[in-house]
């Protein structure tokens, strides 16, 4: 399998956040996305998942369907007081496990209570999501994703604002994945965290600043050019043409 971008360029109201990236997930590893605030990170898992189209180039999934891809949004983007129950927000990850009706099957209910187990919350399985502490939700995120059982899963800020003892639990679940031969690419903003856990490193800066080993990307010299980048941004970046067409 393998997962690439190939010219990949992503607009809002055509000014681009993503700038012709271009590279390859490595299978199997662990890749951190690191870089400043408004580098297109975000953008750039949400254009993995299909949920934005890009303007220019494509990602390319070889051997793999969007269903084999899990995702875990930014804090931010989720709705906290959803009424909904621990265990259906659980399951909601694996609809595409069952008929097209959508109804979650013995199985995949099954799976969903085991994770809860995993992330220590089965107790919490009929409560409302929104009793819940920030470090509790992240911990019934995570179960939605080990209930997927996805070959590759994408992590938005997965540890922000989240509490020391559940990080260390949740990073638990990330070594035992890559040990699983997943791929894990997720987007952090502690470096100390991405040197430790994370083998490849992808640093942008709306356009990639560097991609590989993390000891070859994170230099002093690609951390500035990131930040210098960042410091020049206008608020909205200037309109990308290509070949004469919007791109
Ligand atoms: P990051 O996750 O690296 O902080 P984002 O991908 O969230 O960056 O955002 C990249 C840029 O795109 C930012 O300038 C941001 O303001 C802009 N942006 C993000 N989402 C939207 C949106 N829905 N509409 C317009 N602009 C957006
Ligand atoms: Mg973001």
């Amino acid at each position: 399998m393998s997962l690439r971008l190939e010219n990949l360029t992503v607009s809002y109201q055509r000014h681009p956040a993503v700038h012709h990236v271009q590279g390859e997930f490595a299978a199997g590893e662990a890749t951190a996305i690191f870089g400043p605030n408004g580098a297109g990170k975000s953008t750039l898992l949400k254009t993995m998942m299909g949920l934005i189209q890009p303007d220019a180039g494509r990602v390319v999934l070889d051997g793999l369907t969007r269903r084999d891809i899990a995702y875990l949004p930014q804090q931010s983007e989720i709705d906290r007081s959803l009424p909904v129950e621990v265990l259906d927000l659980v399951t909601t990850g694996q609809w595409f496990r069952s008929s097209w009706f959508r109804r979650v099957d013995r199985q995949g209910r099954d799976a969903a209570w085991q994770a809860l187990e995993t992330v220590g919350l089965a107790d919490f399985a009929h409560r409302p999501v929104s009793a819940l502490s920030i470090g509790q939700f992240q911990r019934v995120l995570f179960a939605r994703i080990l209930a997927q059982d996805a070959r590759v899963i994408l992590l938005d800020e997965p540890f922000n604002a989240v509490d020391a003892r559940t990080t260390h639990d949740l990073f638990d679940l990330l070594q035992r994945w890559r040990g699983e031969g997943r791929t894990v690419i997720a987007v952090l903003h502690d470096e100390s965290q991405v040197r430790r856990h994370f083998p490849r490193t992808l640093l942008l800066a709306r356009e990639v600043v560097a991609w590989g080993e993390t000891d070859r990307v994170l230099t002093e010299d690609n951390m500035r050019r990131a930040v210098d980048t960042a410091a020049h941004w206008q608020d909205r970046a200037p309109v990308c043409h290509v070949n004469g067409e919007t791109a």
